[in-house]
């Protein structure tokens, strides 16, 4: 075996007992896990000629983003583990994850709520209107320096002492 690979920081229990390959060839790696990243780790070393014996704990693969239809009558399809959006602006990964899976078209549109008022997310010129009741982008622009004027001369930090 030429590794071992462990998702999640999840450790392999010593003396772990690893089939008996009988005829088939040993294992190049074992891959702990069949989520997102021992599915993919595997297939890719797969690919490339090597031989992996993945183990999972769960009756099923993908992980956290696995999903099923309610029932043949209602092909519903539920996300077990929490909604899951898949998003990507590359043609090479769309086309590789659609080799493995169907995915449902998905619009994203999020409507905030504050005090009485609904808002568009992720902000655009329809936030700012609502906001700041401004027009154009030369406006919003106006409002924001307003805004961040007594932030600029300040060092930018995080929430860490
Ligand atoms: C509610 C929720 C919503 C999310 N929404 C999004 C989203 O919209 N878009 C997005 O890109 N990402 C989303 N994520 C994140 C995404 O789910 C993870 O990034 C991704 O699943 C990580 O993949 P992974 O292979 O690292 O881990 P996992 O998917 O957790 O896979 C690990 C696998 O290892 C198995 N395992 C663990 N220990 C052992 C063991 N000892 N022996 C055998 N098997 C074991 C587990 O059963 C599991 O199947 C979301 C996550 C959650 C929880």
């Amino acid at each position: 075996m030429r590794g071992i690979v462990i998702t999640k920081g999840i450790a392999i229990p010593e003396g772990i007992a690893i089939p008996k390959p009988g005829r088939a060839r040993r294992p190049d790696f074992l891959v702990v896990g069949a989520g997102l990243f021992g599915s993919v780790f595997a297939r890719e070393a797969t690919d490339r000629g090597l031989h992996c014996l993945v183990i999972e704990r769960r009756p099923h693969v993908g992980g956290n983003v696995y999903t099923y239809e309610h029932s043949p009558k209602r092909p519903i399809v539920v996300h077990k583990y929490g909604a899951h959006i898949f998003k990507t602006n590359s043609e090479r990964v769309w086309k590789y994850v659609l080799r493995f899976a169907d995915f449902n078209r998905y619009t994203n549109q999020v409507l905030a709520r504050f005090g009485d008022s609904l808002y568009n997310l992720p902000f655009n010129m329809n936030t700012f209107h609502q906001l700041w009741g401004v027009i154009t982008p030369a406006e919003a622009e106006e409002v924001i320096a307003r805004q961040t004027a007594p932030y600029r001369a300040a060092e930018p930090r995080n929430l860490e002492l």
